[in-house]
């Protein structure tokens, strides 16, 4: 039986784990597939069962990985995609959408996001997400990468309120959001889904964790983790192809962060001064 991981609530009123698995660079090289989906067969094992894939990883390769990895316990997972803005009109998104659920071999995806903002009309994009909740294709729709402007023109919208998630680069290196796209999507009970926890594997390696992973018997990337998920309504989507890295990852919901902790923390990592376009990788 997987463990229970705590959730937060989408607009929807559905509860999803505040730590999931994140895919890219997956599905790249054939020797290291097996290794790719035991290690996510592994976090479903122990709770993480969200998992983001997208088209644009591997070329639709990270979405096959996903497949293999979820095949007979599709019902467990709460499964994530995300379209590329270069297929975001209504006719690129129905297309884009029909191939996904063809490559994770499944009739539905749980919420399918637009991955960067493009140059389609925003509302296009809607309409199109709408539609396949309505042929239920899709769950819930969400976005990635989108800054506070950008979230204001899309809750103005027709149906633009239906927006589930908005998916982006949060970490303790990387902690612009926190001036004025944090709190917005708070005030409006729309969780984060903070992608690159780790910053793709650095502060794993970053030296001003060290101390502050010693007094919690812990590592470096778990504190980083810790420190993402400790905020309400913060998804953290880490992508763990070790089996080693996965365990660690859902270890880290156990440790509890001091005041001193914290204090340390914004010492090393000062939190945002003034508004800060979004960064993307
Ligand atoms: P990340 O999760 O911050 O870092 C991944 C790297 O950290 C991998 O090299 C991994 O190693 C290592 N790692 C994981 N857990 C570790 C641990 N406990 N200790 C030490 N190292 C650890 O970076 P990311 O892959 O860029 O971001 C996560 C996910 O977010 C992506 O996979 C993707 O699904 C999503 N994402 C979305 C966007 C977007 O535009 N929406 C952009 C980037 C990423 P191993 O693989 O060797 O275990």
């Amino acid at each position: 039986m997987p463990s229970v991981i705590r959730t937060t609530t989408l607009p929807s009123g559905e509860a999803v784990p505040v730590l999931g698995q994140g895919t890219w660079k997956m599905g790249e090289d054939a020797r290291r597939r097996a290794d790719e989906v035991n290690a996510l067969k592994l976090g479903l094992d122990l709770g993480m069962t969200l998992i983001d894939t997208a088209e644009m990883y591997a070329s639709g390769g990270a979405e096959e990985v996903v497949a293999e990895a979820i095949a007979r316990r599709r019902d467990e997972t709460v499964l994530v995609s995300k379209v590329l803005p270069s297929n975001a009109s209504r006719a690129g998104v129905a297309r884009a959408c029909e191939n996904s659920l063809k490559r994770l071999a499944t009739d539905r995806i749980d919420l399918y996001l637009l991955h960067w903002p493009g140059s389609v009309p925003l509302e296009e994009t809607v309409e199109a997400f709408e539609a396949l909740k309505k042929a239920g294709k899709i769950r819930h729709w969400g976005v990635s990468n989108f800054d506070t402007h950008e979230m204001e023109q899309l809750v103005d919208l027709p149906d633009g309120g239906y927006v589930q998630t908005n998916q982006i680069l949060y970490n303790l290196s990387q902690r612009g959001p926190e001036f004025d796209l944090s709190p917005w999507s708070r005030q409006r009970g729309i969780p984060l889904m903070a992608y690159s926890p780790v910053d793709q594997g650095a502060l794993a390696r970053n030296a001003r964790l060290e101390a502050i992973a010693a007094r919690h018997d812990a590592t470096p990337a778990q504190i980083a983790l810790a420190w993402v998920m400790r905020q309400d309504g913060v998804i953290a989507i880490p992508k763990a192809s070790r089996q080693e890295h996965v365990r660690q990852n859902v270890a880290a919901l156990d440790i509890e962060l001091t005041p001193e902790d914290l204090a340390d923390l914004d010492r090393a990592f000062p939190p945002p001064t003034r508004k800060r376009g979004l960064e993307m990788i």
